[in-house]
């Protein structure tokens, strides 16, 4: 648990009472801080109170004498609505702040590096915290994944934080302070809360203020924000996977290269398919230099970096065939990434359709031979692949394992060695608690089929 003793004494909120929100209150109660904290619900606030805080509703509370609120990053404070325990506190004058901020400040003499960006944010993180394994370098990981910041181990000057940050977390970080920071990409996401695609991306760009003497900006270049982002710092590192831009850590089809020289051969890595996970790559490789690891460990760890459940994961082989979980795909343009990918599919998509459904995955439609839909967008996801691709065989498999055995069936009995994808382009909430639920029950699936089959046992 991270250490907040500098705070004995002093008085802060905790609002929102989800796993972040009880790892503040204990680690505030256990630095010596007067802890008041909310939440609607009451079995939370129970916890917190048993946890030593004191409660009291924000929206009626006096809350003038706080130092700062802890802010639940779940919690929307101003759009789509205002919040009234955010409007009292803005009356009262208090900062809404994060669980990374309390860290930040905490950990002064620690490396901190943060990643953003729309996509790509928790394979980077991960990938980092790896390499920085294979180089015996004490790290740890968190942020917008793994366990509560405030959970973390505490670290010195030798250790390094590698943490994911969603625009979410950024928004309550008034004083940033990261020595590595890094932009992947921007898309439009979370727009509803951001209010625009303007807003999401100056929130995203603030990973970049109060970044301390000798500190790195790493940008990707890959997408239009990007290329505009660039010229704006004096000594940017960019890195791309694919851009007709000049990057200093770039990647094409089988290597990366760092200024120009070849530093990695893509043969090597198991889990970095796809153009994405390149531009993910060379995102490591410039972290981790500045960090001082060699390149030897670098590729050792770019080498040995097993992938992260649910994103393109190799969840079994049988024979020719390789079964992949991509469950964690859940809008069209997660999908093209792993339609790009692979050269000859079978794939499985439905479940919860996002606005326009499947449209993007045009350019890809000529690997799929052969799709089975599954969930609520089955028949609109039917009548936009007749649209798109009339000839291509298309059937209504109703669930994820239905579709799986359909897909087994087929792939199997095709001579040329090939992929049954699940990769939904879709939420998962109309059969499943979440699209880890849903990965989870493909992949069960998916190593049945490749044990050995009791005599008799129909496919
Ligand atoms: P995030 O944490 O930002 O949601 P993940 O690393 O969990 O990102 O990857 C989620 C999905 O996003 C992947 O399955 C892949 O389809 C896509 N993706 C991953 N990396 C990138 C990237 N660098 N650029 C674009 N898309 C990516």
């Amino acid at each position: 648990m991270i250490n907040l003793s500098h705070l004995k004494g002093r008085r802060y909120g905790v609002f929102g009472l989800g796993r972040t929100g009880m790892a503040a209150v204990k680690a505030l109660v256990a630095g010596g801080a007067d802890v008041l904290a909310w939440d609607d619900n009451a079995s939370q606030r129970k916890a917190a109170e048993d946890a030593g805080a004191e409660l009291a509703d924000f929206a009626t509370a006096p809350l003038n004498y706080l130092e700062a609120i802890v802010w639940s990053p779940g919690a929307p404070f101003l759009a789509p609505k205002p919040l009234p325990a955010a409007m009292a506190a803005r009356r009262a004058g208090v900062p809404l702040i994060s669980d990374v901020q309390l860290l930040l400040d905490a950990a002064p003499d620690a490396t901190f590096v943060g990643i953003t960006g729309s996509n790509g944010k928790s394979t980077t993180t991960v990938l980092i915290a790896h390499i920085l394994d294979v180089a015996g370098r004490p790290n740890d990981v968190g942020g917008n994944l793994g366990p509560p910041t405030l959970g973390l181990k505490a670290m010195g000057a030798d250790g390094v934080y590698v943490l994911e940050l969603s625009s979410y977390q950024l928004e309550l970080t008034p004083n940033p302070r990261f020595n590595i920071a890094l932009l992947l990409n921007l898309e439009p996401d979370h727009l509803e809360r951001h209010g625009g695609m303007h807003t999401y991306g100056a929130i995203k760009r603030t990973i970049f203020n109060g970044q301390p003497e000798g500190g790195m900006a790493i940008v990707g270049v890959d997408d239009a924000h990007g290329r505009w982002l660039q010229p704006q710092f004096a000594n940017p590192t960019s890195v791309s996977a694919g851009s007709d831009i000049p990057a200093s850590i770039y990647a094409d089809e089988t290597t990366l290269y760092d200024q120009g020289t070849p530093v990695f051969k893509f043969e090597a890595a198991v889990a970095l398919g796809g153009a994405h996970n390149r531009q993910n790559a060379a995102a490591a490789y410039a972290a981790c230099r500045q960090l001082g690891v060699s390149v030897a460990d670098i590729a050792s760890g770019l080498a040995t970096f097993p992938g992260l459940p649910h994103r393109q994961e190799l969840a079994a082989t049988v024979g020719h065939v390789r079964y992949v979980n991509d469950s964690k795909a859940t809008n069209a343009s997660a999908t093209t990434r792993a339609l790009a990918s692979f050269d000859r599919i079978y794939w499985i998509a439905g479940g919860l359709a996002k606005d326009g459904g499947v449209s993007g995955i045009e350019p890809w439609l000529n690997r799929i031979r052969k799709t089975y839909l599954i969930g609520e967008a089955a028949p609109a996801f039917k009548r936009q692949l007749a649209q798109m691709a009339p000839t291509m065989p298309v059937a209504q498999s109703g669930d994820v394992v239905s579709a799986l055995n359909a897909a087994h069936r087929d792939a199997q009995a095709d001579p040329t060695a090939s992929v049954v994808l699940l990769s939904p382009a879709c939420a998962s909430f109309d059969q499943f608690p979440s699209y880890e639920a849903r990965g989870d029950a493909f992949r069960v699936a998916a190593q049945r089929l490749s044990q050995p089959q009791p005599k008799g046992a129909a496919a």
